[in-house]
């Protein structure tokens, strides 16, 4: 089914929208805002949330959503980070306009609403440490006990909040918290904490503040002051709406924005926490964030991955309620369909094994014709420069094939991909018994790729001319872990021992169509039978382009699998 005027499926989410459009709740109109912690880069998991919040905007006539940093954990944030998301959400092709927020900018405010929980006898300052707050909270089946300090006067907790502004105490020795309810079976009830002493720099703020707002009395009134209407995050808030409605029940705000949960995406064979993204990157196991191996988008998007396929995968795997894992695969499929729509096709040698073709003239080279696209004419075409000395790959000649291998082999013959037949004569090896030379000859009938008397060959092969090629690397990738759920609970290792060692293969001695020479950053193409690569925005130099395969052609790990 599909509400809208869109083609996709529909979710619980476009339901409960639908129906507060119909009641005309939020005077009709229809605002989510999608809130990251500056404290790492975006990986797979934010697009589906990035997708949701800015697709519903889109959708919806008038709807808007925002870009908001939650900026309330001085320590681990910083700039770099506010502006790589801000280039991964519009490289995914959103815009949030002229609405950027940071939960920063709300700091005096949000002292303020503090304040009248104070003054309203709502909110205390505790001086129990760390681990009495522990002590006291009680368990899942077990109430928690009331700090002897929670009846303290408004004009005591007035004044000591003031001082814990001020500076005056220090980190740990005491906190501000809500006064609701130490008996409640949901312990996020039971007097969470507001405000904290940090006596750190903060990116944006700088050493103005040494107390820091917690996050979830920071976001809905974050929220709230943004009247956002439908603010959209993932299941493990689901404890803390009640919460998000208490805080706002007590405070003067115009706005009550509603809490959805969804389930957060999980994809197999990798990691999607920052914290262990962060992990891999600190301790080394990749190259940076931006590592082509990482489920990050600025990772993906290095790796090849077009914000259109991202966006794909997104709707195609629905919101739901309920966690699930996403096997990695359905992703590379919808990256897959959308490079063999729109990528060029192109010939390349990743093991190259020399062929000389014995009766082909010595200095001649021939430009064949061959057309970028097998069903797409305006890809136009290029000229292929054929000669006597050729590459073709070595997986494609087998000493002693079986019958079933339609390549070379010795006598056999096989089409040269936009060239012509040729024929395996002779097979020169070094001391070491390995092949490193074919000799063939060719039937200059052929030209084209087909035999004027009729006659078939099962294998077409793709080659390159060595005087032409274009040396250099390219970068293979498998998955990043050998594991589907390397950070699941029940495994006992540490996780970072289900690393793939073979999840980086460098050939630095490809032969590539010279066409490739002037490839740019991030242009895509599909080599022929090889799979789709795109050309490395950080370690390609002019007129030396390295690639990196985004991915196969098909999927060789569910064939495996069968
Ligand atoms: P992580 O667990 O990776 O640290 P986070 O939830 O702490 O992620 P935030 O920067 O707070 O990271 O996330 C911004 C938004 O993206 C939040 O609304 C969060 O719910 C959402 N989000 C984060 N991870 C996922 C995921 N795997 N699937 C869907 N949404 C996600
Ligand atoms: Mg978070």
């Amino acid at each position: 089914m599909s509400d809208n005027n869109t083609n996709e499926p529909s979710h619980f989410i476009r339901h409960i929208i639908n129906a507060d459009l119909e009641n005309g709740k939020n005077e009709s109109r229809v605002h989510t805002r999608f809130p990251p912690e500056p404290n790492g880069y975006l990986h797979i998991g934010h697009a589906k949330s990035i997708c949701l919040n800015f697709g519903i905007a889109n959708e919806y006539q008038g709807g808007l959503c925002n870009l908001r940093f939650d900026d309330t954990n001085p320590e681990k944030e910083d700039t770099e980070y506010t502006d790589a998301i801000q280039a991964d959400v519009k490289w995914l092709g959103f815009d949030w306009e002229d609405r950027l927020f940071y939960a920063s900018d709300y700091f005096e405010q949000l002292y303020e609403y503090a304040v009248t929980l104070i003054k309203d006898g709502k909110a205390y300052v505790d001086h129990l440490n760390a681990e009495q707050i522990r002590e006291y909270r009680g368990t899942l089946t077990e109430p928690g006990k009331d700090s002897p300090y929670r009846d303290r006067s408004v004009e005591e907790n007035l004044e000591l909040f003031t001082k814990m502004r001020a500076g005056e105490f220090e980190e740990g020795e005491c906190l501000l918290r809500a006064k609701i309810d130490m008996a409640s079976p949901n312990i996020n009830m039971r007097d969470p904490a507001i405000y904290r002493i940090r006596k750190v720099e903060h990116h944006r703020t700088g050493d103005t503040w040494s107390i820091y707002p917690m996050y979830d009395f920071t976001h809905c009134i974050s929220d709230a002051l943004e009247g956002i209407t439908h603010s959209l995050c993932t299941l493990e808030f689901e404890d803390h709406r009640p919460l998000y409605d208490w805080f706002l029940d007590q405070l003067p705000v115009e706005h009550h924005p509603q809490q959805i949960e969804f389930a957060r995406l999980n994809l197999n064979y990798t990691v999607t926490s920052k914290r262990k993204l962060n992990e891999l990157v600190t301790k080394g196991y990749v190259e940076g964030w931006d590592d082509p191996r990482m489920p990050t988008i600025i990772g993906m998007r290095r790796r090849g991955f077009t914000p259109e396929s991202i966006r794909d995968f997104c709707e195609r795997i629905g919101i739901t309620k309920s966690d699930t894992t996403i096997d990695v695969g359905v992703l590379e499929n919808c990256v897959r369909e959308d490079l063999d729509k729109t990528t060029r096709r192109v010939l390349g040698v990743l093991n190259p094994l020399k062929v000389v073709i014995e009766n082909y003239p010595e200095d001649e080279t021939e430009w064949l014709d061959a057309p970028y696209h097998p069903n797409d004419e305006s890809m136009g075409s290029r000229q292929l420069p054929f000669s006597k000395v050729i590459y073709v790959e070595q997986d494609d000649f087998m000493e002693d094939p079986p019958k079933k291998f339609f390549r070379l082999g010795p006598g056999r013959e096989v089409r040269l991909r936009y060239a012509y037949f040729i024929t395996c004569q002779e097979v020169i090896k070094n001391e070491a018994g390995d092949v490193i030379e074919l000799r063939c000859t060719y039937d200059p009938e052929t030209k084209g790729g087909n035999a004027p008397d009729g006659r078939k060959v099962k294998g077409t092969i793709h080659w390159v001319s060595e005087a032409h090629a274009l040396k250099t690397e390219v970068r293979l990738y498998d998955r990043l872990f050998n594991d589907p759920k390397p950070d699941s609970k029940q495994h006992e290792a540490d996780w970072t021992s289900f690393l793939n060692p073979d999840s980086l293969e460098r050939r630095d001695s490809a032969l590539l169509e010279p066409s490739l020479k002037d490839a740019k950053a991030e242009e895509r193409f599909q080599f022929e039978r090889l799979g789709y690569f795109c050309v490395d925005s950080k370690d390609s130099e002019d007129n030396k382009p390295v690639f990196n395969r985004t991915v196969t052609l098909r999927d060789s790990w569910a064939k495996m699998n069968k």
